[in-house]
């Protein structure tokens, strides 16, 4: 079991300023006091009691906390303490400094497959490795995937967010709807039991994105992303892979299979010629082809309006939730109003997608 320290975390580390939000809290930059050393702490808000739908229930904190403790690879985040108070816990994370791996992407001019294909790799053998302990992330999107430093002459791409994380069972069978709608496998629609081969549909949808700057079962609305999904509906439109070479195409088409089963692995994935050509002619077919630059940039501008509008929406709507608290007289009311559900509707995209800042 984890071991949570019941000292206060600015006793050792000095709170610094906001990196980024999550659902259920902030990351902020740590300054370790003895040892001048930077940190990031993401801040969980604690649910006070059972019938609270305000933060996280300590079990599924602790479930992120084994998950990173096991996960020691350089291709992943790395945690380093865990503090407890009555109200939240503070894991204790190294600093990413480099943002955002598509970010940095979207800073380039040119960028050939080769050069995307390294960036790979890396993401590959973090979820090889992680699978290998048979754990799932189930939640690979972009906004996950960070580099270390982005002015290094090789960035080490780190992958961050293990609140959706499940360590895979033999015998158990495993069912979630989370996860957001644009990277999420046909088996989680449909609530089938789930395997480290939902990570490989997302590999699959991540990779699509990457080299044309299209997102494959994009629909006008979330219901309809989740239709093409199930429907297994998409296709490398010339306009847009014009310029990807075949054995790119021929990867992609060997992660997005409806039957799980039939994906490949994210070792059998570090084998595919595409990324370890067996001959020359394979390995400069991938260093002539390049990505779709233009519409990458267009894509990733969109995704980071959508995710701005959606922290805009969501501190609203927290405001408006806190007034309506503060209000309320009764503990009755109280508890009523909170509520950690984005959408009043009952639509099934809302019960899928889990965080707002997550859809894009
Ligand atoms: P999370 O709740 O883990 O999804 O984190 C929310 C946001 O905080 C991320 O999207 C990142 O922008 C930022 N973040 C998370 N972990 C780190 C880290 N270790 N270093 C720097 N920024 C981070």
């Amino acid at each position: 079991m984890a071991q949570f320290k019941l000292q206060n975390v600015e006793d050792f580390y000095e709170i610094g300023e906001i990196l980024g939000s999550g659902h259920f809290g902030q990351v902020r930059e740590l300054r370790e006091r003895v040892s001048g050393v930077s940190w990031a702490g993401k801040f969980v808000k604690l649910r006070r009691s059972v019938s609270s739908r305000l933060g996280l229930e300590r079990k599924t904190v602790e479930r992120e906390v084994e998950i990173l403790q096991a996960l020691q690879h350089n291709n992943i985040m790395a945690l380093k303490d865990v503090f407890e108070s009555r109200a939240e816990v503070v894991l204790v994370v190294e600093l990413i400094c480099g943002g955002e791996l598509f970010d940095f992407i979207a800073e380039k001019e040119n960028l050939m497959e080769n050069d995307a294909i390294e960036f790979l790799k890396q993401i590959l053998k973090g979820v090889a490795f992680m699978h290998n302990k048979h754990i799932a992330h189930f939640d690979l999107k972009p906004e996950n995937i960070m580099l270390s430093d982005k002015k290094a002459e090789h960035p080490e791409i780190k992958i961050i967010d293990f609140g959706l994380a499940q360590r895979l069972t033999t015998g158990e069978e495993y069912r979630s709807l989370c996860g957001t709608p644009q990277y999420i496998g046909p088996e989680v629609i449909n609530y089938e039991p789930l395997s480290t081969a939902s990570d490989m549909w997302s590999i699959g949808v991540i990779t699509y994105i990457l080299l044309s700057g299209m997102s494959p079962f994009q629909g006008d609305s979330d219901e309809e992303t989740l239709r093409n999904i199930v429907d297994m509906k998409y296709e490398f439109e010339d306009q847009y892979f014009s310029q990807t070479s075949d054995m790119a195409k021929d990867f992609i088409e060997k992660l997005l299979i409806k039957d799980p089963s039939e994906r490949m692995t994210a070792e059998e994935c570090l084998l595919h010629p595409w990324i370890k050509p067996l001959t020359r002619k394979q390995a400069a077919n991938r260093s002539r082809s390049s990505i779709n630059m233009k519409n990458f940039k267009k894509f990733n501008a969109r995704r980071k309006w959508k995710m701005s509008y959606n922290m805009v929406w969501a501190c609203n709507r927290l405001s408006r939730l806190q007034l309506l608290c503060k209000r309320a007289k009764e503990d009755e009311e109280l508890r009523s109003c909170e509520s950690d559900q984005e959408d009043i509707e009952t639509k099934p995209a809302s019960l899928i997608r889990r965080r707002l800042s997550s859809s894009s």
